[in-house]
């Protein structure tokens, strides 16, 4: 049985591999920590990062925060400081760097927010009409952290930008009142952090909902901790507790969040996909496009068709969206495009049914369909309007690196009759 140990800022020093880095890389490392929340584990150490291909490396990419992520400025006025200021002076130009990296994009908490009467409901966001999504209190870690993560600021106690619910009664008055809601997905941080018995405390009440056909857990622990659905002491429980959903006659969906080839190899990976799949999962994969880790054409046909041998479905390429370190992971929107036709282009038919480049924005998902100079073709894939979900729309460009939605502007909305 391999054992879960994991690492944050104040253990980097415990980490055996890390002792081939310069000082400098370790001391950049810790800078960068001090913005971003870091955390890695024994598994990604020894099976998925190759060390000897340092820095470079996509998973020790993925894993390990580098001095790039952060503006010059703010990196060196960062070194200074904790080189000469007090505590009070430390914490406040960390908090004053945090707030300009854009801790909460795309209005999530006003606008997606989930009402009873006027009491807001922690942990639930709403924004499509079918959806909701619950972000269970015992779920706000990973079991590592990746650099890009567009959650970051959960991961920080400092912030108070936590969204989270200890309760599954509110939920289920919430789903009572709003029968048209067909799907629950967990997610947080990541929902496999649970053990068997938390999670069977909010599984076992929504199954009794007949409204609810479908649960879907949104995670990363097929990559970062396998042995979560094999060897742990608590596997068999786990998968019990997930069996539960397809007996009751209700699908369970998976969105497994790979980034990169190398983290479907080790054997691990297989038996813990197969063991969700006995049970009766349908798991379906997702991954932003990022410079640094994934961002060839080869590598997401090799992805994806490594997937569909795995029994697994593509599902999304995702854009880098506009917080933290977006400047330094995102392609632009005319680049993302091309790796995502090319990749397409190279795979077979099975492998060739993720949607993307697409961007999670304020009114829904947007798809990129086709680039021409400064003009672009786009499609709701989902809308938080319904009537406009699927409209396609076309929008120039207003930057000279258009990287997001924001830097296009929209020249015909509908460009569809119906
Ligand atoms: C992406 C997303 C979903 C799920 O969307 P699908 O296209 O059905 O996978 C649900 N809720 C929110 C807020 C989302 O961003
Ligand atoms: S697994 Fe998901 S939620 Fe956790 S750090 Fe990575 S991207 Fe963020």
């Amino acid at each position: 049985m391999e054992k879960f140990k994991s690492y944050t800022l104040g253990q980097l020093d415990k980490i055996p591999q890390l002792s081939g880095l310069s000082e400098e890389q370790i001391e950049e490392i810790k800078i960068v920590s001090s913005i971003y929340p870091f955390k890695t584990n024994n598994y990604v150490l020894e099976k998925l990062i190759d060390w000897n291909n340092i820095p470079d490396d996509p998973i020790f990419r993925l894993n390990f925060p580098h001095k790039e992520m952060l503006l010059t400025e703010d990196f060196e006025q960062l070194k200074q400081i904790r080189a000469t200021g007090t505590d009070e002076e430390i914490k406040e130009v960390i908090y004053n760097i945090r707030m300009r990296l854009n801790p909460h994009p795309a209005g999530q908490v006003d606008l997606n927010s989930a009402y009873i009467n006027d009491d807001k409901l922690e942990g639930i966001q709403h924004k499509y009409r079918d959806i909701l999504l619950f972000f269970p209190s015992q779920s706000q870690t990973c079991h590592a952290y990746c650099t890009f993560c567009f959650r970051w600021p959960q991961f920080i106690n400092d912030l108070d930008f936590k969204i989270q619910s200890k309760e599954i009664g509110p939920l289920l008055e919430y789903l009572h009142e709003n029968p048209q809601i067909s799907e629950v997905l967990f997610t947080g941080g990541d929902p496999m952090i649970m053990n068997s018995r938390v999670l069977d405390s909010y599984i076992e009440p929504l199954l009794k909902v007949d409204s609810i056909k479908t649960i879907r857990i949104g995670t990363k622990a097929l990559s970062y901790w396998p042995y979560k659905f094999t060897t742990d002491e608590d596997a068999e429980g786990m998968l019990n507790v997930l069996a539960k959903v397809t007996k009751a006659g209700k699908h369970l969906g998976f969105m497994a969040h790979f980034n990169h080839p190398v983290e479907l190899e080790p054997p691990v990976v297989k038996e813990a996909i197969d063991n969700l799949i006995k049970i009766g999962a349908t798991i379906r994969t997702q991954s932003p496009l990022l410079r640094f880790i994934n961002n060839s054409p080869e590598t997401w046909t090799k992805m994806w068709e490594k997937q569909v041998q795995l029994n697994c479905i593509p599902y999304y390429m995702f854009l880098p969206r506009d917080t933290g370190a977006q400047h330094y992971f995102a392609e632009t929107l005319e680049r993302a495009h091309e790796i995502y036709t090319e990749a397409i282009r190279n795979c077979t038919g099975l492998a060739s049914t993720a949607k993307g480049p697409v961007m999670s924005m304020t009114h829904g998902k947007v798809e990129i369909l086709g680039v021409k100079d400064d003009l672009y073709t786009l499609r709701y894939v989902k809308h938080r309007d319904d009537s406009k979900t699927f409209k396609v729309f076309t929008a120039q460009s207003i930057s000279p690196k258009p990287m997001w939605i924001g830097d296009l502007q929209e020249i015909k909305s509908e460009i569809m009759n119906y």
